[in-house]
């Protein structure tokens, strides 16, 4: 007897119908003789509408009171879910997050879980049921309900399957698992059977929206096995684990891209070094998140520095910027909106040099220029212009041979 966690996203909880399917599955593995806790996110896209009602109230609402509507979309699924399984002749209960034992930090819109009392769970397990727990939600210690960030269902599943010592976590969504790139982008991406967790977490930080990049933190550190499979089609999905039984020697695994990227840059600098610790205390102080830094420096000279953000903080940006102009000493700041990055993910990348250039030549024969470039261990990620970006997943999923099962081992 094995103990299964099980995670249904909204599209594969988004009629009674895809309820009653799902809940089936669950009553499947129970059949087998497993113990099975079942997290669930909100029915199809009512969180959005949830976020969308609230902005019919208010242009800024408070976040603790959005904490306390979002999280009502998942408590519906928890319960019709729990029903279901009552007429299919099973014992079930469900529970919200905090019922469940989920502590929060104190924080709201995107809290990260620091603790899971898993009692409750655990007594019912015992007594033979099935349990259904809302995911995305937890509770602070003073007993606020909070969430986890959108998408953050998939890290209430893994981080319970932690505490639980589950023998898996199978991430059940409507796509069949976890592809070499976007495959509504790019027609010959292909699904891939195993990737690592660090490849994963790479890829989900780089844009794949396919798991919560939490979620797949939290993997890697209690080393829970986790699958992303089809709620839909019988068949296996993409399992996410350490190296061993790895499929393939693909240098490169995945591609990952997002738009909504701006640089900004900081031109006349003076010399000072304080300089960037300056810049990015105020920006961080201010919640803007940052990612590519460039900084050029000729002595002598002023310097100037670059840095990308996300679109959608770039109002954000300015404004701390502009009202420390005179603290910074910086001549001016120009922006670049309407950018992209396109990002090649894989482990076999530590052991073998030129990847990079690789992948500069293929998108200078395309004719694309780079605008900004940063790498790690098991990426390269290259700033480009929107325009270009889906003609640069194409192109590097093409040369880096992604769409052929184990074509690129060297
Ligand atoms: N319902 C939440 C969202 O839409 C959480 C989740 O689905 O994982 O973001
Ligand atoms: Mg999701």
């Amino acid at each position: 007897m094995g103990l299964i966690v099980q995670k249904f996203g909204g599209t594969s909880v988004g009629s009674p119908e895809k309820i009653i399917s799902a809940a089936k599955r669950a009553a499947e593995e129970k059949q087998k003789g497993n113990q099975v806790v079942v997290v669930v996110s909100a029915m199809g896209k009512s969180t959005d509408e949830l976020v969308s009602l609230a902005s019919s109230i208010s242009s800024k609402p408070s976040r603790r009171e959005m904490d306390m509507l979002l999280t009502t979309g998942e408590q519906v699924t928890i319960s019709l879910f729990s029903m279901a399984l009552h007429e299919l002749g099973h014992d079930a209960v469900s529970f919200t997050g905090w019922q469940a034992g989920i502590q929060t930090e104190s924080v709201h819109g995107n809290a990260r879980i620091t603790n899971i009392d898993a009692e409750q769970i655990q007594a019912q397990l015992e007594n033979d049921h099935i349990v259904i727990v809302a995911g995305f939600q937890g509770a602070d210690e003073r007993g606020s309900i909070t969430t986890l960030g959108r998408g953050g269902s998939d890290t209430t599943a893994v981080a319970l399957a932690a505490a639980l010592k589950a023998d898996k976590c199978d991430i059940y969504t409507d796509v069949t698992g976890v592809y070499t790139t976007d495959p509504r982008f790019v027609k010959d991406a292909r699904k891939l059977e195993a990737i690592s967790y660090d490849e994963m977490l790479e890829l989900a930080n780089l844009g794949a929206g396919v798991l919560h990049p939490r979620a797949v933190e939290f993997a890697k550190n209690y080393q829970v096995p986790l699958e992303v499979r089809s709620s839909t089609a019988r068949e296996n999905g993409t399992l996410i684990e350490e190296e061993a039984r790895m499929e393939e020697n693909l240098i490169v695994r995945g591609i990952a891209f997002e738009d909504q990227v701006t640089r900004v840059t900081l031109r006349g600098l003076p010399n000072k070094l304080s300089n960037l610790s300056n810049v990015f205390t105020e920006l961080a102080k201010n919640g803007v998140n940052v990612d590519i830094i460039i900084q050029s420096l000729t002595e002598g000279y002023t310097s100037s520095l670059s840095f990308t953000v996300n679109t959608s903080y770039l109002e954000d940006a300015m404004d701390v910027l502009n009202s420390q102009k005179k603290k910074l000493g910086f001549e001016k700041i120009e922006s670049e909106k309407k950018l992209a990055k396109v990002s090649i993910v894989g482990s076999g990348m530590v052991s073998n040099p030129g990847v990079a250039a690789e992948m500069f030549e293929v998108l200078a024969e395309e004719g694309i220029l780079i605008k900004m470039v940063s790498t790690s261990e098991i990426k390269v990620s290259a700033v480009v212009s929107q325009e270009h970006m889906v003609k640069a997943v194409e192109a590097l999923h093409e040369a880096f041979e992604l769409s052929k099962k184990g074509a690129a081992v060297s």
